[in-house]
């Protein structure tokens, strides 16, 4: 590798045996930089997550380099090819159906193998929905925390939920539109109606929108909608001065809701969700 280009402006061509992530656009395909293209055409082969929506990004920018199908099923066969061929001097690009590889999309397992290898790999960065989300949010982004997709298991979803209650720093997490009315009620439970929240729907594309402000008003917004398109949801961090749950300030909470119509039990139950405590510790306060 040649450790002086990495300030360079020339159109560098790929090096034999060096293995490429590439970045491609999440929506826009203007996104996508000189740098990828020039590597796209000019590595040996290019391996996708899927042939046919790679294969419409390169005909759209006259590309028509070999492709070959990489992505979670047929990993564990294509990495050690991918990786042979890497040790025959060829060049090599990966790229997922949109965005950055890696995140929340192949490419990490042949980072990792490359590395076990010791072997050298270059990422050409590119559009990646959780930043570009982020940094649109208005919320704290220099320190975050990236979830990407929840567990779908309850008692796993329950525990990172109650992180994110709790978490002083601004939290990314990816969701299909299909479930976001259940994750934004799910947010509810755990951080409370006045969490500052924004949703980022259809990033880059000619519908793109961002909802906010807090997890209530976000319900509300969605409550009667049919969500269509890629969504991805910034959710800010709690304050640190409400960290250390304060006792008095729940026993006004609980009061509060049961005279607004919730039992005890139910109001405990909220309550102690939302400041990460046990369900006794919040049905003794009253
Ligand atoms: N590797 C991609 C990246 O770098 O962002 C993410 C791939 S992940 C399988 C797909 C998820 O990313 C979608 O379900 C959505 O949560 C988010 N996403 C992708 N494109 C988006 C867009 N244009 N607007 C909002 N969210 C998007």
């Amino acid at each position: 590798m040649n450790n002086n280009s990495s300030l360079s402006h020339r159109k560098e061509e790929p090096e034999n045996g060096i293995l490429y992530i590439v970045g491609t656009p999440i929506g826009n395909l203007n996104d996508i930089s000189q740098r990828a293209l020039n590597i796209l055409k000019n590595v040996s082969y290019v391996a996708c997550e899927d042939t046919r929506q790679t294969r419409k990004i390169m005909n759209n920018f006259n590309i028509s380099n070999k492709l070959i199908s990489f992505n979670k099923h047929n990993s564990s066969i294509k990495i050690p090819k991918i990786i042979k061929d890497l040790k025959e001097e060829k060049s090599i690009a990966i790229v997922s159906d949109a965005g950055m590889p890696g995140i929340c999309d192949p490419g990490e397992d042949i980072a990792r193998s490359l590395k076990l290898e010791g072997m050298d790999l270059i990422c050409v960065p590119g559009p990646c929905a959780a930043i570009t989300a982020l940094v649109t949010s208005g919320l704290p982004s220099s320190s975050f925390v990236f979830e990407g997709f929840l567990p779908k298991k309850k008692i796993d979803r329950e525990k990172i939920l109650l992180e994110i209650s709790k978490n002083a720093k601004t939290t990314i997490i990816y969701e299909s539109p299909k479930r976001l009315k259940k994750l934004l009620k799910e947010l509810f439970e755990f951080c409370g109606g006045e969490r500052e929240i924004m949703i980022a729907r259809e990033l880059t594309k000619k519908f793109e929108e961002h909802v906010g402000n807090n997890i209530y008003e976000v319900l509300e917004f969605f409550r009667d909608k049919n969500i269509i398109g890629e969504i991805t949801i910034i959710v800010k961090g709690i304050k640190e001065r409400d960290l250390i749950p304060n006792k008095l300030v729940i026993k006004k909470d609980l009061k509060d809701l049961i005279s607004s119509g919730l039992t005890l039990s139910a109001a405990s139950k909220y309550l102690s969700k939302k400041n990460g405590l046990k369900k006794s510790e919040v049905y003794n306060l009253i």
